[in-house]
């Protein structure tokens, strides 16, 4: 038996740092929802005891490090499943670029191969295992529109954004989001981010101040080690997108246009520097 299923991009709305935790990870307030950038996964059943991952991208590992190896080792380990897996990952969504691509692999893993297997775990469950894997990955279980506490693992569902279009840039860079939350220093008192107001503006679907209210407390850092990234979100905000923002740890740049008249200028003004460049819509 064979089974498929997508894992969408990611992308922050809101990020806000409150403080360092005692454990090390920050404390946050995000807003995040996906777009229809994906990656897909075809899961088949092994009949011996395996994990077995391949891909057609060359630069992620295809090993224990993969997370949708870990989730399907979590599922097996709990569940004390004897059958193996075979799992193949198309690619699409760029890796290490603030689109959570891996915790989507790993959400999609713990969806498929609850079918596969044909566990009935329910859906806080699988959150729960996916907070074990990653703090993006409870999000990704589900999808839609979320308030994301805690660690990233804390979801209020809300409505999706005002439809619109999404151009992602990814710039040539690949960004750890440990390295970026290391060099982060909360105390130094940077411009706070208002998730609220993010909230509010999806609440009354008023598109133009969900593009002014959007704010990524994480964007100073990776600006500060990564000039062209600041040079992406001038670009695109001259080329006319609406509202303009880094998502997550970075390095990716996304730009709201609410008119498809003017998708097209800024996709071809951007592609004239940066080659990775995606037009896409939000999952609603
Ligand atoms: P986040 O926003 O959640 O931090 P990201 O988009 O910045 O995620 P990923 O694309 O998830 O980053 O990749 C982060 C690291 O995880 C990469 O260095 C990659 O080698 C590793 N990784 C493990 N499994 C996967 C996977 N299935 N797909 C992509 N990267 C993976």
């Amino acid at each position: 038996m064979k089974v498929y299923e997508k894992a969408p991009a990611k992308i922050n709305l809101s990020l806000d740092v409150l403080y360092k935790r005692a454990d090390g990870y920050h404390e946050v307030e995000m807003v995040m929802t996906m777009v229809d950038l994906a990656d897909r996964l075809e899961m088949s059943e092994l009949p011996r005891d395996t994990i077995i991952i391949s891909s057609q991208a060359g630069y992620i590992p295809l090993d224990e490090k993969n997370l949708a190896f870990q989730a399907a080792r979590l599922i097996k380990d709990r569940y004390q499943v004897k059958q193996g897996v075979y799992i193949h990952l198309d690619k699409k969504i760029p890796v290490a670029a603030g689109l959570a691509g891996g915790s989507s692999d790993a959400a999609a893993a713990l969806r498929g191969l609850n079918r596969l297997w044909k566990l009935n775990i329910p859906t806080e469950e699988l959150q729960r295992l996916g907070a074990e894997l990653g703090s993006d990955v409870p999000f990704c279980v589900t999808g839609g529109t979320a308030v994301a506490r805690g660690r990233g693992e804390k979801l209020e569902m809300i409505d999706n954004p005002p439809q619109c279009w999404v151009v992602l840039a990814k710039p040539p860079i690949n960004v750890s989001t440990a390295d970026v939350y290391g060099r982060f220093n909360a105390a130094k008192g940077q411009r706070r981010i208002s998730s609220k107001d993010v909230i509010e503006s999806i609440e009354s679907q008023d598109f133009h101040r969900l593009c002014s209210s959007m704010g990524n407390m994480l964007e100073d850092v990776t600006v500060g080690a990564y000039p062209e990234v600041r040079q992406l979100k001038e670009s695109m905000q001259r080329l006319g997108a609406d509202g303009v923002m880094m998502s997550g740890s970075g390095p990716t740049v996304f730009g709201l246009v609410s008119k498809e008249s003017k998708v097209a200028r800024v996709y071809n003004g951007l592609r004239g520097f940066c080659k990775e460049v995606y037009v896409v819509r939000m999952l609603t």
